[in-house]
């Protein structure tokens, strides 16, 4: 069965029992398959951004490879955790990059924790800068930033990438993400358990039965079903369908995008653009109104980013990464969207060409006031 629409982005997750194979060490083969196979979505025009676990896993290979450092490699408290994720994440990447190296694709590094996608700035920055990477034609590879995310990874021995996936996948409009596991999908009873244990195919609603068969949240570790599932479900609430499928099986990333039939398919509740239009209404806290010419009216009607030349006048207080309203010089609602610069600047570059910012501020926060990957244009 084909998706109902066009996949276009997705983030792809994979955590660590798929890149280690089972063993105590990344398999360099793993990851050179997976990079393989995102070669192969992005030579077809989708927009491929891979979340990644395996730091703390690198980084306790190389402290016990080093020999120096045995007894803290033993020590199981979150700090060490810290430690091994900061050694970890340079190995990590490096195996990325030697992959996507041989592939032609320039790989960039995204650090990230939950707090930085809920603060109104790092949510704007993040979302911009992964955005453009993917207009660069790289691709961004994101883990959490282990050695910041107390709270994270503190609780339960080992961060949860699942999690974090979803709220990427939120963050950037995906169409579909991807979970690699080293099972085949969401089973209704234990497969390790139960040899009659059946896949579940689609799941609609992540009800009751939904959330009892992906048991709790520790058994076998964080990265089992129960974490999965509840971030399929956050994922397809925020417009984004998710598939959980075998990451060892060769081929699995590119049939993910092309059918959902390998593994449990999470069909989204509802739309990217819907999802973001209530996002943006509920930052929206009416702080301020931009009014814009005819020209900048009838431009973002048709998809393009509001510039500064086209701002007559602006009110209220607001800072850069509020969301404000944009209104016609009628009064006419036009749009909801993220502002790129205070209501201060906004007055100083007030009907000015979008190359004068600098000279008029000293600095840029680029051409754009409002970007249209930021705003949500209502339609009359
Ligand atoms: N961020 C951790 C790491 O790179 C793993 C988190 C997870 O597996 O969910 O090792």
């Amino acid at each position: 069965m084909k998706h109902k629409q066009e996949i276009h982005r997705i983030v792809v997750k994979v955590g660590t029992n798929v890149l280690t194979d089972g063993t105590e060490s990344v398999s360099s083969d793993t990851v050179a398959n997976i990079a393989r196979e995102i070669e192969l979505l992005r030579r077809d025009g989708v927009q491929v951004v891979l979340v990644t676990s395996g730091a703390i896993t690198e980084g306790r290979s190389l402290l016990e490879g080093s020999g120096l450092y045995a007894q803290s490699s033993t020590d199981a408290s979150t700090t060490s955790k810290q430690v091994l994720a900061a050694l970890g994440q340079i190995p990590l990447m490096k195996r990325w990059v030697e992959a996507f190296d041989g592939l032609d694709i320039l790989t960039a590094q995204i650090l990230i924790t939950r707090r930085d996608v809920q603060d109104r700035l790092s949510y704007l920055h993040a979302r911009n800068t992964i955005l453009n990477l993917l207009e660069t034609g790289s691709v961004p590879v994101v883990n959490e930033n282990d050695v910041l995310a107390t709270d994270e990874i503190a609780d339960v021995n080992i961060g949860d990438n699942d999690h974090l996936s979803a709220l990427i996948a939120n963050l950037i409009d995906a169409d579909l993400l991807v979970i690699l596991s080293d099972v085949d999908g969401l089973y209704d009873s234990d497969p390790f358990l139960n040899p009659e244990a059946e896949l579940i195919s689609q799941v609609d609603h992540v009800d009751e039965y939904i959330l009892s068969v992906a048991g709790s949240a520790n058994e076998r570790g964080r990265g089992g079903m129960a974490s999965k599932v509840n971030a399929a479900r956050i994922a397809m609430e925020s417009g984004t369908s998710v598939l959980i499928t075998n990451g060892k099986s060769p081929g699995s990333l590119v049939s993910a995008v092309t059918s959902n039939e390998n593994g449990t398919y999470f069909q989204s509740t509802t739309t990217n653009v819907e999802s973001r239009r209530r996002y943006l209404l509920s930052e929206y806290a009416n702080r301020g109104v931009v009014v814009v010419d005819d020209g900048a009216s009838k431009a973002l009607s048709e998809g393009a980013s509001l510039l500064p030349v086209g701002l007559v006048q602006s009110s209220g207080a607001f800072e850069r990464g509020d969301v404000v309203e944009v209104r016609s010089e009628a009064g006419d609602r036009l749009a909801v969207g993220i502002i790129n610069y205070s209501s201060e600047d906004a007055k100083r570059i007030c009907g000015i060409q979008s190359e004068d910012i600098m000279s008029v501020l000293g600095y840029e926060y680029g051409h754009e006031l409002i970007h249209r990957n930021n705003m949500v244009v209502i339609s009359t």
